[in-house]
């Protein structure tokens, strides 16, 4: 199977080179096209939703820095396009699949650390994401911490 269309779920850590290297080494061959995607989540939802404060500053803070990280991202890979990609409030599951939909991609990349034991409680994204994905999962083993 040759895939078309890979939507690259970054972190924006330094933890999203590993996952877009190689995504880019198996679109390479086939000229595939490479999306990356960012999921910032609301800050209202990481406090569990009843915040009593205005958020809406710091929110925007978040978000600017993360346009400015894809940018960043942008020069260093400068073969992913930037109209392909997307940086978007909400779930990061959710918001994966629904673009890996509208965009009509056929693989997700997710970075994995392949936690276990007590870790585990804590969830992992890649693991979330794989959850009903609407199409193929590769989930890039990152180093220990
Ligand atoms: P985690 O399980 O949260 O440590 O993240 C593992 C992988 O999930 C990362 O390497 C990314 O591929 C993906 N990921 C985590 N958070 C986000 C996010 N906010 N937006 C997009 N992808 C993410």
């Amino acid at each position: 199977m040759i895939y078309q269309h890979l939507l690259v779920a970054v972190d924006l850590t330094e933890e999203c080179d590993p996952v877009i290297k190689r995504a880019m080494a198996l679109a390479q061959p086939t000229n595939a096209k490479v999306s990356l995607v960012h999921i910032v989540e609301p800050m209202a939802m990481a406090f569990g939703g009843d915040v009593p404060m205005d958020l809406s500053q710091l929110q925007q803070q978040q978000f600017d820095q993360a346009k400015e990280r894809m940018d960043h991202l942008f020069i260093k890979y400068s073969d992913i396009q930037r109209g392909d990609s997307h940086l978007t409030y909400g779930q990061p599951r959710q918001e994966i699949h629904k673009l890996a939909k509208e965009q009509n991609c056929d693989l997700i990349v997710v970075g994995s650390h392949g936690r276990h034991g007590l870790a585990l409680l804590l969830g992992s994204t890649a693991n979330d994401v794989l959850h009903g994905a609407p199409c193929d999962v590769l989930a890039v083993r990152l180093q220990k911490d």
